[in-house]
C-alpha cells in the first residue's frame, strides 16, 4: 500500500495556527486541570500534507463518486450532493432530540410530510420512521405482527421467506422470536405456488416477501400469494429495500402487502455503505397502526405538532429518540427535488438501464431465467466454469478496470451468480464501458484464465485469503 497511517507520516515543525490554545476556565477542567489529558502524541503535520493524505487514502478505496457501483439489492445510486448540504444546515444538524416541541415545529412538519409521501409510494395508511436500517425496520415488522396477532388472541409460531431471500429476513424472524420456514422459487424465478399451500400451516404468523425479488424478477402472481396468505389468517410482509424498482409504477399496499419497510438509504438517495447510515421506516395497513412505535407525531387543535406518547397498544421503541432525522432531511429533499413525477423517472430509468445491460451480456453470461428485469439482472458464471473461472474471478477483475464488483453468489438459488444493479444514475457511456469490460473478461476466461485467478492487480491490494482479511483488520499483514 502506498499511503502510510499518517501517524507514520514525517513530522514537521510546521503547526497549524488554526487551533488556539485552551481558553476554558481552569474550574472546568477539574481542581489541577485532571480532566485534560496533556500526554497525547498528535503529530504536527503541515495542512496540505494532511489533505494530500486523506484525499490520497479516499482514492485507495472505491466509491459511488469515484466509480460505478452495480453492487445487486444495495442500489449504489449516485447521491445529489445538494441533499447533504440542507442536512447539514443548522437548522437541521443543530437540533437536540429534547428540545422545546415549541421549537422544532418545522422538524416534525418535515417527519409528518415524508410520511405521507411514503404512504402514498407504498398504498398503505400510516408510517413511522423510527428504524434505523432495512433490517431494524424487518425485525419491527416481526413485532407488530406479533403484537397483531395478541389482539386477536392468536399466538403463531413459524414465518415464512422464500429460497431466494436476503439474509436480514431469516435474521430478524428468528431475532423476533419465530421459526423461518423457506419456501422454494419455480421454473421462472418466483414464489412456487404448490409448495405454498404446504407450507401454509394454520401456525404461520405472515410471509415476508421482497419484491421485486432478489432475482430481480417481479412476482407477478403477487394476487394469488396475498390472497393465499390472508385466507390462512396471516399477514404479508414486504421487504422493500427494492422499491427503487418500483416508485411511481406500483404500490405494495395495492398487491395485498400489510406491512412495508422502505430503505431510505438505498431508494431515497443517503450515501450508504459498511452498514450505514440509514433508515428504514415502515409503513403499515390501517389496523396495525395502533402498534406502531412510540412516539407517533399528532397534530392538535391549535395546529400545533407534538409527540404522542398515549398509544396503549404501541410495541414501544426500537432506538432511542425518533429516528435518524439527517436521514429522512437527505430522502425528503431528494423526493421534493425530484417531485412525482421525477420519482417515476428514476425507476423507469433503473429498470432500463438494468435490462440494458441483461440484452447486451445475456448471450455471453448465462441468464438463468429468461425474462425481462427489473432494476437488477443476476447472471450465473457458469457459462465461465468451463475454463475453471469462477464468479468470484470474474468480480475480481472488474476491480482491475476501475468497476465495483457486483455481489456474489447471491441469492443462493442461482450457482455463482453475479447480481448487477446498475441503478437509474448512470449513463449509456458508464453502462457501455461496463458492458465492454464483461465482455472482455469473458475473453479472458477462455485465453488467459490464470489472469482472472489473479485479479485484481492493478489495486492497491490484490487477492489475499478472505476468511482471514474478515478477522485481521490490518490487511497488508496478511500478504
Ligand atoms: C439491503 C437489504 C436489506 C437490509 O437493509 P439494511 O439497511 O442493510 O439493514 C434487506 N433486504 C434486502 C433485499 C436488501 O437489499
Amino acid at each position: 500500500m502506498s499511503v502510510p497511517l499518517i501517524f507514520d507520516l514525517p513530522r514537521s515543525d510546521a503547526r497549524n495556527g488554526y487551533i488556539p490554545d485552551s481558553d476554558l476556565p481552569e474550574d472546568v477542567l477539574g481542581p489541577s486541570g485532571e480532566l485534560q489529558r496533556c500526554e497525547l502524541d498528535i503529530p504536527q503535520i503541515a495542512e496540505p500534507e494532511v489533505m494530500r493524505h486523506f484525499i490520497n487514502l479516499s482514492t485507495l478505496n472505491h466509491h459511488i463518486d469515484k466509480g460505478f457501483y452495480p453492487l445487486g439489492s444495495c442500489t449504489m445510486k449516485y447521491n445529489p450532493k445538494v441533499n447533504e448540504t440542507i442536512s447539514g444546515l443548522p437548522g437541521f444538524a443543530g437540533l437536540h432530540p429534547h428540545q422545546p416541541i415549541d421549537t422544532i415545529q418545522t422538524a416534525l412538519a418535515i417527519m409528518l410530510e415524508l410520511e405521507k409521501w411514503l404512504a402514498e409510494i407504498t398504498g398503505l395508511d400510516a408510517v413511522t420512521l423510527q428504524p434505523a436500517a432495512g433490517s431494524h425496520g424487518e425485525l419491527t415488522g416481526i413485532f407488530l405482527i406479533r403484537a397483531w396477532l395478541k389482539q386477536r388472541g392468536e399466538k403463531r409460531t413459524k414465518i415464512l421467506i422464500p429460497d431466494s431471500a436476503h439474509g436480514t429476513n431469516p435474521a430478524s424472524i428468528v431475532m423476533g422470536g419465530y421459526q423461518c420456514v423457506s419456501v422454494p422459487s419455480d421454473s421462472r424465478g418466483r414464489i412456487d405456488i404448490d409448495a405454498l399451500k404446504q407450507a401454509l400451516t394454520p401456525d404461520v404468523a405472515a410471509m415476508m416477501i421482497t419484491n421485486p425479488n432478489t432475482v430481480g424478477l417481479y412476482e407477478d402472481h403477487i394476487d394469488e400469494v396475498a390472497d393465499m396468505i390472508h385466507r390462512n389468517g396471516s399477514l404479508l410482509y414486504m421487504d422493500g429495500a427494492n422499491l427503487n424498482a418500483m416508485v411511481g409504477l406500483a404500490k405494495p399496499g395495492l398487491m395485498g402487502f400489510d406491512i412495508v419497510h422502505i430503505n431510505l438509504h438505498k431508494t431515497f438517495s443517503t450515501p450508504h455503505g459498511g452498514g450505514g447510515p440509514g433508515a428504514g421506516p415502515v409503513a403499515v395497513r390501517r389496523d396495525l397502526e395502533p402498534f406502531l412505535l412510540l412516539p407517533r407525531i399528532s397534530q392538535s387543535s391549535n395546529g400545533w405538532l407534538d409527540w404522542d406518547y398515549d398509544r396503549p397498544l404501541s410495541i414501544g421503541k426500537v432506538q432511542s429518540h425518533f429516528g435518524n432525522f439527517s436521514i429522512l432531511i437527505r430522502a425528503m429533499a431528494y423526493m421534493f427535488a425530484l417531485g412525482a413525477e421525477g420519482l417515476k423517472r428514476m425507476s423507469e430509468t433503473a429498470i432500463l438501464n438494468a435490462n440494458y445491460v441483461l440484452a447486451r451480456l445475456k448471450d455471453t453470461y448465462k441468464l438463468p431465467f429468461d425474462r425481462y428485469c427489473t432494476h437488477e439482472v443476476v447472471f450465473s458464471a457458469d457459462n465461465q466454469g468451463k475454463y475453471g473461472v469462477k464468479a468470484v474471478d470474474i468480480a475480481k477483475r472488474l476491480l482491475d478496470f476501475g468497476f465495483h464488483a457486483p455481489t456474489i453468489n447471491f441469492p443462493l438459488v442461482i450457482h455463482e451468480a453475479l447480481m448487477i444493479e446498475p441503478t437509474e444514475t448512470e449513463t449509456l457511456a458508464a453502462l457501455d464501458a461496463f458492458i465492454e469490460a464483461m465482455l472482455q473478461i469473458d475473453c479472458e476466461a477462455k485465453e488467459h484464465p490464470e489472469l482472472l485467478h489473479q485479479a485484481p492487480t492493478l489495486t492497491p491490494v490484490s487477492r489475499f485469503d478472505e476468511a482471514a482479511a474478515a478477522r485481521v483488520l490490518d490487511i497488508c499483514s496478511l500478504k
